[in-house]
Parts: structure tokens; sequence; C-alpha cells
């Protein structure tokens, strides 16, 4: 039986532990905090998935395959609430988007601004070319799924540790104990840069959301203002009505930033809220969780084997996308591993040349 330690139990982590587990592999998931916790990038609320990648073809298609692999998980993790795209331009990231959803049979509809604002009780339009809604897309339940991811893993045989790990060559030190396996994966996050200095490049910037109270008509779809560079949904339980920045945020320590929103953010929130949806402008906030992004310089993950120890993984650089391709992500990971596929070279370590965003026109 083939050996595995995975270090991170964030989405990418559980996610590979959970596979290699269900594929016959005797898994050691090493994490410093609980799964879940709110200081990693996959403890939050909720995290949209949806398939819409401009141009890309590579994302939609493992955004669609993780879809299928969260509802394989537990359909409860995913709010199917579809996704409204708000397109403020003719052609852009959405005509590209319903261009390749088109061609890969994912379903997408093309709205007008009066159709679109159906989908919501009250929804300004006004600088809309058309809403791109993609009806099979949603909202996930980022710290259930999670934990569901490891649960799973732990009913297929994977041992949780928890604790601080060190790098030990190809070994991971574990407080007095060194741990060995065929194979060895950091899915350390942002944390990913502190622990291989030189081989992994990422900037870790602070990212604020806030969620407002709203009466139960407001459940709906999950929505993306690209050229705003501002995402959301509307009410999903117990969370609230989501408004967030996918603005980059200033850099923080991944170990000492806020977890809660500051004051600016929470007032670029309400003047949002006030603005797009104007029926919730006097909605009482719900909570302002902060969270960081780690940022890859093109927004494609890190998936690579450490050039000097063979049986050594990274797997990280979520770039504030990450979270719904995880499952996905994980299954390429596991074939790789396993020998049956060769990494994606997108992923590779080394210099990357900064490329249009997988998020929104806020990303730089
Ligand atoms: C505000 C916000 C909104 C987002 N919105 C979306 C969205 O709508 N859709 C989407 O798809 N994605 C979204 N993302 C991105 C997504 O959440 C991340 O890409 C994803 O969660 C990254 O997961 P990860 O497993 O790489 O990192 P993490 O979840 O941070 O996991 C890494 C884990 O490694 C552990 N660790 C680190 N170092 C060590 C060590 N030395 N020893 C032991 N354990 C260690 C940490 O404790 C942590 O648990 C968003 C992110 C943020 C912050």
């Amino acid at each position: 039986m083939p050996t595995g330690i995975v270090v991170g139990a964030g989405v990418f982590g559980a996610s590979l532990a959970d596979r290699l587990a269900l594929e016959g592999w005797e898994v050691t998931l090493v994490d410093a905090r609980e799964p879940g916790d709110p200081r990693a990038e996959s403890g939050g609320e909720t995290r949209l998935i949806r398939c819409s990648h401009g141009a890309d073809a590579l994302y939609a298609r493992s955004a669609r395959r993780a879809r299928e692999l969260w509802l394989e998980l537990d359909p409860d993790l995913l709010v199917e609430s579809g996704v409204a795209w708000f397109a403020r331009r003719e052609e852009g990231w959405e005509a590209d988007s319903e261009r390749v959803l088109g061609r890969l049979g994912i379903p997408v509809e093309r709205l007008t601004p009066d159709e679109g604002a159906r989908l919501f009780p009250s929804l300004a339009t006004d600088d809309m070319a058309f809403v791109l809604h993609e009806p099979e897309a949603g909202v996930l339940r980022a710290g259930e799924a999670t934990r569901a991811l490891v649960s799973r893993a732990r009913e297929a045989g994977t041992r949780l540790r928890l604790g601080e790990a060190v790098p030990a060559g190809a070994a991971v030190a574990l407080e007095a104990t060194v741990l060995e396996a065929d194979a060895v994966v950091w899915a350390s996050g942002a944390w990913l840069a502190r622990l291989f200095p030189g081989l992994v490049d990422l900037r870790v910037t602070l990212q604020q959301a806030v969620l407002f109270q709203a009466p139960p008509e407001w459940r709906g779809p999950g929505w993306v203002d690209f050229e705003g560079a501002l995402y959301g949904h509307a009410l999903v339980e117990p969370h609230g009505l989501k408004v967030a920045s996918d603005a980059d945020g200033p850099p923080v320590d991944p170990s000492t930033r806020p977890l809660e929103a500051g004051r600016e953010a929470v007032a670029a929130a309400r003047a949002y809220l006030a603005r797009r949806f104007p029926d919730l402008a006097d909605a009482p906030m719900a909570s302002a969780p902060a969270c960081h992004y780690s940022l890859t310089a093109d927004s494609n993950f890190v998936f690579a084997r450490h050039p000097e120890h063979e049986g050594v993984w990274l797997l990280g650089g979520g770039s504030g996308h990450g979270f719904k391709h995880g499952p996905a992500l994980a299954e390429h990971a596991a074939a790789v591993l396993a020998g049956r596929a060769e990494p994606e070279p997108r992923f590779a370590l080394g210099e990357r040349r900064p490329s249009a965003s997988f998020r929104t026109a806020g990303s730089g």
C-alpha cells in the first residue's frame, strides 16, 4: 500500500488526503490547526463555485468536475443558487465565458438587464450590458466542506495529526517525531512561501467581506461584478447576504492578520449594497470576516515536485479562486502521484509572467 503525508488540511490538502485515501493510500494528514479554522484560507463561511473563467477552458472544466465531486461528497454543501455575472460590457470576460461554457456544454444563459433584475428582489442594472447566468453554479459552505473532506478521509483510514510541521529533507518533522512516506505533499496555503523560500513565490494579501441580514425572499444567486472587482451572494442561511471586494488587499502575515474586517471595508461594502441592492440599504450587518489570499503572479495554482527531493511535492497558490477546484485539483494530483498522469505545466515552479485574472478585474 503506498504511503502519503499531506501537510495542510485546507481545501487543497483535505481534498488530496481524501482522494488518496479513497484510492487505497495510507495517509497521514497534518495541520497546525483544526480543519476549518478561520485562520486558514479555507475556513470561511462561503465560497462561490462557478465555471466561467473568461477564455480559459482548463479551469472551466475543472470547476465543472469539482461540482460533481462536491455533490458526491454531500449535496448539502452546495447551495445551488446559480451565479449571476453583472456584465458591464458587451465584449469582455463574460462574453468569453459564455462562448467557452457553450462549447463545453455547461449550462449558461445570457439575460437582458431587466431579466437579470428578476433574479433579486431589487437590483440596480443601469450600468449593465447584460447578465450572464450560470444556473448550476452556486455557493459552497466552505468551513463545513473542508471538515467534510477531512471526515471522509478519516473514514477511509487517514490519520489526522495536529501540530506544526517543518520540512526535514524528504521527511516531515513534527514535534519530536520524523515522518516519512512514499509521497510528501506540502499543501500549506499561504505558509508555503515561508516553508520553501526561493521555490514558491506568493503574495499574501488581506481580504475582507461583509455579511448582511436579509429577509427570506432574498434567497437567490451568487453574483460577480467583474469590472467592479466585487462579488458576493444573496441570502445563504445562516450566514447572510455577502458583499466582498476582490481587489488585492494590503500584504499581511497569515499567522497574525486580523480575523475581522476593518471599518473602511464595512463602509465600502455597505455603499455597494445600497447602490446595487437598493431595498437593502439599511440592512443590519451580520458579520465581517477577514481572510487572506495566497496569490501567484499569474493566478495559476502550484502543483510541482520539489527540485531536490523526488518524493516531495508542493501544492497551493489558490490565488483567491482555489476553493471550488479543490476536489478536481486533488484528482489531478493523485493521478500524478500514482504515476498515471503528468503534472499540469501551468502549475510548475519557476518564474511566472503576470497575466489575466481568473477572479475579477481587481486582481493585479
Ligand atoms: C475572502 C476570500 C474569498 C474567497 N472566495 C473564493 C470563492 O468565492 N471561490 C473560490 O473558489 N475560492 C475563493 N477563495 C480562495 C480559496 O478560499 C483558497 O484558494 C483556498 O481556500 C486555499 O486553500 P489551501 O488549502 O491552499 O489553503 P488553507 O486553507 O490556508 O490551508 C492551508 C493549511 O495548512 C496549514 N499549515 C500551514 N503551514 C503548516 C505547517 N507548517 N504545519 C502544519 N500545518 C500547516 C494551515 O494551518 C492551513 O490549515 C477565497 C479566499 C478568500 C480569502
